[in-house]
């Protein structure tokens, strides 16, 4: 190890800040949040730099500081970004005992600044030992990416607590253990999720509960995976598959996206597979409350969205009605994954002001959707689960007056890798369809906008492929 990690205490110390340079203003500020009373000693300033040292807590001095400004300070940052000067300041502040940073100079430097991520009070520092600061900075945009957004929430949640938990258990070994369930369980799930009713609701349970830890009943999150590629996952669903110990899936879900849920975690395909009868609804719903019930984090991974024809609605009824909580994690539901992958938007000032998501199958296996009321040229419909239902749907717009020519796109495995797209008009939905039953999940878009689909790629025309 290069360099010792340590976090200063700077509030209401005096820190130096030798040049105003636009990393010396840069470090003015950090010292600023930090709490620190900061002087800067520089000839000139930049209009930036002026209205800087006008907040409270900065003093701007001309010159050079002398051995007595050094001494009385607690940190020193030195970035004039002339060479000599900076040597000289080091070397100042190095005689009078004060720990100096130089911009860009390690060998000159007590301490380096590491990367920093922030969250609330939660700081990460990352260093390369300053051989790499470039590196330090790509480690940081990955840790960000997987740190939640309302991590500093969870921070002023437990903090907040301490005092009480302590009181409440005495015994270290009780208050970790606690503390532990409280920030890694349904409680901080919920603060994490920006609920914070419920949170104090799982609070109230957890005090109330024996202080040793005990598999209490788990949390079942409902997520959506998006439509198929994994970079289409949302950065929640990333980090709750990371924390699973349990995923059921269905067939919508594929390996790749898969492989980013925790390694050790149980997966669990409840969609159909070849030569097995697929789960009933009454089969999944009973294993994720078992599951849950055995103190699991329980994620239950839908293609798309969980709530758009999805039976997500169903599994959180029958969830909540058992006393296992729920929460919900939107996915990219394949309509707008297939519309964003083909290049059709699905609403556009000139030619659609709405646009309807419909299923091709409903409770029976006949189309459900009204058609009537949807049969308007302004208006985009996508069909999920169309495919084999494609004559009807053809057939029914048509009588009900939406016009023959109106364009019509399906797209098959849309966001994948083997995505294929196919272009026609609504009367020759039905022979259009019939290549892609079977082929995997396809959505049909019906409407002006399907003709704005980018036409390189689609498959070649039907006539001229014939
Ligand atoms: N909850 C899912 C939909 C489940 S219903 C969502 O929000 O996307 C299953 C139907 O979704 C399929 O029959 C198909 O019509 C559509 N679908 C799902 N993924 C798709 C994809 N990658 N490409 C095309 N259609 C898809």
């Amino acid at each position: 190890m290069s360099h010792f990690p340590a976090f200063f205490d700077l509030k209401d110390k005096p820190v130096i800040v030798v040049g105003a340079s636009p990393v010396a203003l840069e470090r003015v500020r950090l010292a600023l949040s930090a709490g620190a009373t900061v002087r800067v000693f520089a000839e000139d300033l930049s209009a930036e730099g002026r209205l800087l040292v006008a907040t409270p807590g900065v003093a701007w001095l001309p010159g050079p500081p002398s051995a007595e400004d050094f001494a009385q300070a607690a940190l020193a940052f030195v970035a004039s970004g002339d060479c000599d000067r900076d040597r000289a300041a080091a070397e100042a502040a190095r005689a009078a005992g004060v720990p100096v940073n130089v911009m860009d100079q390690p060998d000159l430097s007590d301490f380096i600044m590491p990367a920093v991520i922030k969250r609330g009070d939660v700081l990460i520092g990352i260093s390369t030992g300053g051989a790499a600061p470039a590196l330090a900075r790509l480690v940081r945009e990955r840790i960000e990416r997987v740190l939640p957004a309302r991590l500093a929430d969870l921070v002023r949640f437990a903090g907040s607590l301490r005092q009480r938990i302590k009181a409440l258990f005495p015994r270290p070994e009780a208050r970790r253990a606690i503390m532990e369930r409280l920030v890694d369980g349904p409680c901080g799930d919920a603060v994490l999720a920006g609920r914070p009713a419920e949170a104090h609701h799982h609070l109230i349970t957890l005090l109330n509960s024996e202080a040793e830890p005990r598999p209490g009943a788990g949390t079942v999150q409902l997520v959506g995976a998006g439509p198929g590629e994994p970079d289409l996952l949302t950065l929640r669903a990333l980090q709750i598959l990371q924390r699973a110990d349990i995923v059921f899936h269905d067939e919508l879900v594929g390996p790749d996206i898969l492989d980013y849920a925790r390694r050790e975690a149980e997966r669990v395909n409840v969609g159909k597979q070849k030569g097995k009868p697929s789960a009933s609804q009454d089969e999944i719903n009973a294993a994720l409350l078992a599951a849950a019930r055995e103190g699991k984090r329980v994620v239950r991974l839908k293609g798309g969205d969980p709530f758009i024809f999805g039976r997500g609605g169903e599994e959180a009824e029958y969830l909540e009605s058992h006393d296992i909580p729920v929460i919900a994690v939107p996915g990219i539901t394949a309509a707008l994954g297939c519309a964003a992958a083909v290049g059709i938007p699905l609403t556009h000032r000139d030619h659609a002001s709405s646009v309807t998501f419909v299923t091709g199958h409903g409770r029976d296996g006949t189309p459900l959707a009204d058609w009537k009321g949807l049969a308007r040229e302004d208006r985009t419909i996508v069909v999920y689960m169309g495919v084999s239902a494609a004559g009807e749907v053809s057939a029914r717009l048509i009588s009900e007056g939406l016009a023959p020519s109106t364009p019509v796109a399906i797209v098959s495995r849309g966001t994948r890798r083997d995505q294929r797209l196919a272009l026609g008009t609504l009367a020759e939905l039905p022979s259009l369809a019939r290549p892609h039953a079977g082929e995997g999940p396809a959505l049909i878009i019906i409407g002006k906008v399907a003709a704005l689909a980018d036409q390189s790629l689609a498959d070649p025309r039907l006539e001229e492929a014939a």
